[in-house]
């Protein structure tokens, strides 16, 4: 079995190291990031480590997930906020920075200028189908 034994949400799980726990279960930890982009910015993490969205079982996922909605609503309620963010970051090029799989939920509020906002861009003549059949491949 790998060694997570230097992996820091394995510790805020675990209660090693301290955290602002919002609500916990058996399969999940919520707690105040440390950096918020705005007050509120909770991250959801799995109680075991998974690295990202890559290794986690799908069962293992809905379990964690299952507190979503009850979470966006007590975001919304205790902020004062009209929108929640919901992002999760796969890979150091998708700004990953701790490998411990985790979900930010980001309280908004118009023109909170936080700048989700991403410059779409669109596809040359014929791409997309190639795309299409790629990633339809790629999901068997
Ligand atoms: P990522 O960029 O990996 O998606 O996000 C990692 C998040 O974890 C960042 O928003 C960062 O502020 C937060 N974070 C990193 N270390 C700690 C910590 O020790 N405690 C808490 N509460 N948040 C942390
Ligand atoms: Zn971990």
């Amino acid at each position: 079995m790998a060694d997570h034994s230097d992996c820091i949400f394995c510790k805020i799980a675990s209660g090693k190291i301290p955290s602002a726990r919002v609500w916990s279960s058996d399969d999940a930890v919520a707690f105040l990031d440390v950096s918020p982009l705005a007050e509120g910015h909770t991250l959801l993490i799995p109680r075991r480590h998974f690295t990202d969205l890559r290794d986690v079982p799908a069962d293992v996922l809905a379990r964690i997930l299952s507190v979503a909605p009850k979470l966006v609503g007590a975001l919304m309620n205790a902020t004062g906020a009209t929108g929640v963010n919901v992002l999760q970051n796969t890979g150091a090029s998708a700004g990953q920075a701790v490998f411990h799989l985790h979900f930010h939920f980001i309280p908004r509020v118009e023109g909170d200028g936080l700048g989700f906002r991403w410059n779409a861009g669109s596809y040359p003549s014929g791409r997309a189908d190639e795309v299409l059949a790629a990633v339809t491949a790629a999901m068997v």
